[in-house]
């Protein structure tokens, strides 16, 4: 019988508060995530499943979820420690991380979305198809997500100032080059729901901006 990784192969695998997850649990997803499928070692020998799926998570801000609001209870150090459940290596596999704050009930009607559900799908689907026709001639791969290390050099060329701050953004953050393949991935992404041909230094911006945790928690000191 396959686990939820194997369920969730070609579709969506969502796990809710990711910190109350064991440690070993969420260690345990680092393989499928990274290598699309999962090994499981039984007494009549090793199975390896398929588990290529797409990786959704929420987690609270803290134990108690209130931060950074003023209702928030928890110490520096309660809030690191949690946040810490999350080990680098699996928060380094997690491309877009956004924190999200609470909305006011009174400034939900002022709020305009920018594009409706309908003008989004159809930038989503002219972006797979740009993508489609990009990779015809690569086999195995049908999407940005899937570039390896030697077609994210031949196809997110970056002019000199897109490369400069992506260069000085890494430095800051300590990023590994699995990171910055990641964010030129997404830089491709988001130049493709544009269709502009090439990476610009907005889409570098903008997935720049997709790492909310590293800032976040670069501010946090740990208070004895
Ligand atoms: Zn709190």
């Amino acid at each position: 019988m396959p686990g939820e990784v194997s369920l969730a192969h070609n579709g969506v695998l969502f796990l809710d508060e990711l910190a109350e997850f064991s440690r070993r649990t969420l260690d345990a997803l680092r393989q499928p995530i990274e290598d699309k499928k999962v090994s499981v070692a039984r007494v009549n020998g090793t199975h390896t499943y398929p588990a290529g799926f797409m990786f959704v998570t929420a987690m609270n801000p803290c134990p108690c979820g209130y931060y950074p609001g003023p209702k928030c209870r928890c110490t520096d150090y309660e809030i690191i420690k949690y946040r810490g459940k999350i080990s680098g290596p699996i928060m380094d596999r997690i491309d877009i991380q956004k924190e999200v704050h609470p909305v006011g009930f009174f400034d939900i009607e002022n709020q305009n979305a920018t594009y409706s559900s309908i003008e989004l799908r159809e930038k989503v689907e002219s972006a797979r198809r740009i993508q489609q026709d990009r990779y015809k001639d690569e086999e195995g791969i049908s999407c940005n997500a899937q570039m390896t290390t030697s077609m994210i050099q031949k196809y997110c060329e970056l002019d000199a100032d897109s490369l400069k701050l992506l260069k000085e953004i890494s430095e800051k953050y300590g990023y590994s080059a699995r990171v910055i393949h990641k964010l030129l991935r997404l830089a491709r992404t988001s130049a493709d729901l544009d269709g502009a041909e090439k990476i610009r230094k907005e889409d570098i911006e903008k997935v720049l901006s997709c790492r909310d945790l590293d800032e976040s928690n670069s501010k946090m000191m740990v208070v004895k």
